[in-house]
């Protein structure tokens, strides 16, 4: 079996230290490719020489490039075009726009900030169009965060039609949601959140889904799997139910090497439990899923 993190921030400080050892631990475990969004102006560069840095390695390194909506302020069309800009120069070295979304949360928390929720959605609607209109331009797929935004969402993703769609990360959801995204060929991050087991709603759908439209994912080093599959090595986190799915801070202390790439493999070994395929069968679909949505 072999398989890939569609989604891991390996450039995060929280990994500095150790990469080289971690990559190493990730082969072992035949864990074979790593996707790593983009964040903010900030790492762009980092995420494209992480790639490059770690050309050699058996276990590839793929980036993407993308703004996310928790990391707006700020920000204005200068960045978007610096984004613009960055993606035609590293078009064949990226695999993706990612990570952009839309975050209910932090549009409700925007008064925290003196923004108004509605000037808030305002800019991150702005910056969520812009990028997709990019990757649709580029003809490349996105990777979108949501967190109380899927009724957000699904009307910029029907606009756009994106002819190689992407993925909808650490997707928490219904089954309806989940098959409105299929509809429009995108694919699910299957993350920690069926870790946990008051995520029966996830739970409940990702069961049911086709299992070719799931992908594996860990969000490392946020979204720390459950204490109950995890045992005592996990930290107490802030996860407040499955409709807060992203609720963690990618930079927080906390979340330092809670979670990390390698965490991939207890993913997959709760979604065996709950589908019905054979194990072997999953892992070599979901590695088709991969290839299909990023390398054909
Ligand atoms: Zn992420």
């Amino acid at each position: 079996m072999q398989f890939t993190d569609s989604h891991c921030h390996l450039d995060d400080k929280a990994f500095k230290e150790y990469l080289p050892a971690l990559l190493t631990q990730c082969a072992e475990l035949d864990i074979k490719r790593i996707i790593v969004p983009s964040i903010a102006p900030d790492n762009f560069t980092q995420v494209l020489s992480l790639a490059k840095r770690h050309h050699d390695n058996p276990i590839k390194i793929y980036p993407c490039l993308g703004i996310h909506p928790w990391f707006l302020k700020g920000l204005d069309d200068s960045h978007l075009d610096q984004l613009s800009k960055i993606v035609v120069a590293s078009r064949n070295n990226i695999i993706a726009i990612g990570e952009i979304g839309l975050d209910g949360a932090i549009a409700k928390n925007a008064e925290n900030h003196g923004q108004t929720p509605e000037d808030n959605w305002h800019h991150q609607k702005h910056f969520f169009d812009f990028q997709l209109n990019l990757a649709k331009e580029q003809n490349l797929p996105v990777i979108v965060h949501h967190r109380q935004s899927h009724d957000k969402i699904m009307p910029f993703l029907k606009r756009y039609k994106l002819n190689r769609a992407g993925i909808i990360h650490g997707f928490s959801g219904s089954y309806q949601q989940a098959i409105g995204y299929i509809d429009l060929g995108f694919k699910l991050g299957v993350g920690s959140t069926i870790t946990y087991s008051r995520a029966k709603k996830t739970i409940n759908a990702i069961k049911r889904l086709p299992l070719e439209c799931l992908v594996l994912e860990t969000d490392a080093p946020s979204m720390p799997i459950s204490r109950e599959v995890m045992g005592q090595e996990v930290l107490t986190v802030n996860l407040d139910n499955e409709q807060v799915e992203n609720g963690l801070t990618v930079n927080s202390p906390a979340n330092l090497a809670v979670n990390s790439p390698v965490n991939i493999i207890k993913i997959f070994e709760v979604l065996a439990t709950i589908r019905p395929e054979k194990p072997d069968d999953i892992a070599i679909q979901l590695e088709r899923n991969v290839d299909q949505l990023f390398f054909s």
